[in-house]
């Protein structure tokens, strides 16, 4: 992997902890790999709770200098840091491909989505506006100001290892909080690249840290005791994001949970269907399906669902599957084989009960974790797929007639990130968007996701909102001051 990188320093494989690069205390460290070849690409500390330690204390001590700063001077360095991204975009793209598995295309992508969020909050530092309130009596003045919530710390999933980490440190940087990441261990390598950049953009030592560990549940206990850390950011599944909750309430600790989705894609009889199927291919199939995003079940009315399944097929037909940092595929490996056993018992699941595969549906030739992308059509509400994540790339297509049917099918999960549909006559659009209950809503299109947006789910799929100047307050703690005079 070195030698394919133009700057072979941003591959680093030392923890970062307070502004030094350190292995575990106890020597023990963990493999990377990649999961088109298989190979191990690097090998990284193993820290534990002790390392997690001395990076909180050392966020604390660093904190305060940092929000002592004026927004212009924290922009400054997230604005360089922004453009050293942006210039080893290649070298970032490569590393994140390699650890990940998705095309090498699609790796460049994120680091230009990801870096969008240092250079949108840093933008943002310098409005951190508080609020004036006429007072409740004649010698009462009321202001309310707005200050950095102090230590965070990041728990972030292996599905885009650059970008889930900066949404949460650019805000959290931005506003003068310190912050403590631990990336998934499948994909630990794009956030050191990160912190390599970051160091060289001037952050100083102790206000970002990389904590490298397999031992993820220690690493969460940690977080959850330390009284030093006042909030917690999280991406991940539902399952994991409860139980940090639990752990965070002993200490009332302000939590952001970007959690688990199960999005319907509507196509209605009156839309567009090329640019419906364009959608799909997005929303579906970005990343392999392995997106929180993704849409999981594909609702197609009765007119158009014959129509609908044969233009999608053709188009997932043409798409190629392979090693992204060989070729220009558009479709990797998925992240282990523990994906592709759910993948497969999804399908399995629904063909059993009277789905029919009509493109796919079973390991790629290529072998390893490479599947093949599915179509599947004829798929009831009984099937595991209707409520489960799959995570994978399989299309389900579901049949329905009326508009009130599929509003009510497509709001009955636990989960609200993301929803998705396609129609033209405008007083459906505006009923339908106004009744799905998600947190987001792509209307006639696939893809959703910018730094100017709130991201976030409703229900189950979270608490708070990454992006767009909401995303600022998730870091913000405002206080109220009354001034007698
Ligand atoms: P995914 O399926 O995307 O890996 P998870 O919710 O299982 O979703 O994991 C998201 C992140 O949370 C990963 O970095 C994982 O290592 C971490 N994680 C899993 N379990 C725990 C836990 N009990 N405490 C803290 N972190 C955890």
């Amino acid at each position: 992997l070195r030698s394919l990188l133009k700057d072979p320093s941003l591959l680093a494989t030392k923890a970062y902890v307070a502004g030094e690069w350190i292995d575990a205390d106890d020597g023990t460290s963990f493999e990377v790999t990649n999961p088109a070849r298989g190979d191990v690409i690097a090998r990284v500390p193993n820290l534990g709770r002790a390392e997690t330690a001395r990076a909180i204390a050392a966020a604390a001590k660093a904190q305060k200098e940092w929000a002592a700063r004026t927004g212009k001077e924290r922009a400054a360095v997230m604005r360089k840091w922004f453009d050293l991204m942006m210039a080893n975009q290649d070298d970032l793209g490569t590393i994140l491909c390699a650890e990940m598995g998705k095309p090498l295309a699609e790796a460049k992508g994120e680091i230009a989505y990801g870096a969008s969020f240092i250079e949108w909050f840093g933008e943002e530092a310098k409005r951190v506006y508080g609020e004036t309130i006429p007072g409740h009596q004649r010698d009462k003045r009321i202001t309310v100001i707005k200050q950095p919530i102090g230590v965070v710390a990041s728990i972030t999933p292996w599905n885009f290892p650059n970008a889930m980490i900066t949404r949460k440190c650019g805000p959290a940087l931005a506003v003068g909080c310190a912050f403590v990441a631990r990336p998934a261990s499948e994909t630990p390598l794009s956030a050191l690249a990160l912190a390599v950049l970051g160091e060289r953009a001037g952050l100083p030592a102790g206000i970002l840290s990389v904590i490298t560990s397999e031992r993820a549940s220690d690493i969460g206990k940690e977080f959850c005791e330390n009284p030093v850390v006042r909030k917690l950011t999280f991406t991940g599944s539902t399952e994991v994001g409860r139980i940090l909750l639990r752990q965070a309430a002993d200490q009332v600790m302000k939590c952001s949970m970007e959690l688990g989705g199960n999005a319907p894609f509507i196509v209605f009889d009156d839309a567009d269907l090329d640019k419906a199927v364009e959608g799909a291919m997005i929303s579906k199939f970005r990343n392999n399906g392995q997106t929180c995003v993704c849409a999981n079940r594909i609702y197609v009315q009765s007119g158009v669902y014959d129509a609908f399944a044969e233009k999608l097929r053709a188009a997932v037909a043409k798409s190629q599957v392979g090693d992204g940092l060989k070729d220009p595929v558009q479709f990797g490996p998925l992240i282990n084989m523990d994906a592709v056993e759910k993948v497969e018992e999804h399908i399995a699941d629904a063909t059993a009960k009277g789905a029919k595969v009509v493109l796919g549906g079973a390991r790629h030739e290529l072998g390893g974790s490479f599947f093949q992308p599915t179509v599947l059509t004829g798929v009831t509400d009984e099937m595991t797929v209707t409520n489960e994540e799959t995570f994978g790339p399989v299309a389900p297509l579901f049949r329905f007639e009326t508009e009130e049917e599929v509003i009510e099918k497509a709001n009955a999960t636990i989960f609200g990130l993301a929803s998705y549909f396609f129609a033209r006559d405008i007083g459906r659009i505006t009923r339908v968007q106004e009744a799905l209950e998600y947190g987001m809503v792509g209307v006639n299109t696939g893809l959703i996701s910018t730094e100017v947006a709130p991201f976030g789910g409703v229900k189950q799929s979270g608490l708070g909102r990454e992006g767009s100047h909401h995303g600022m307050e998730d870091y913000l703690e405002m206080k109220y001051i009354c001034l007698s005079i």
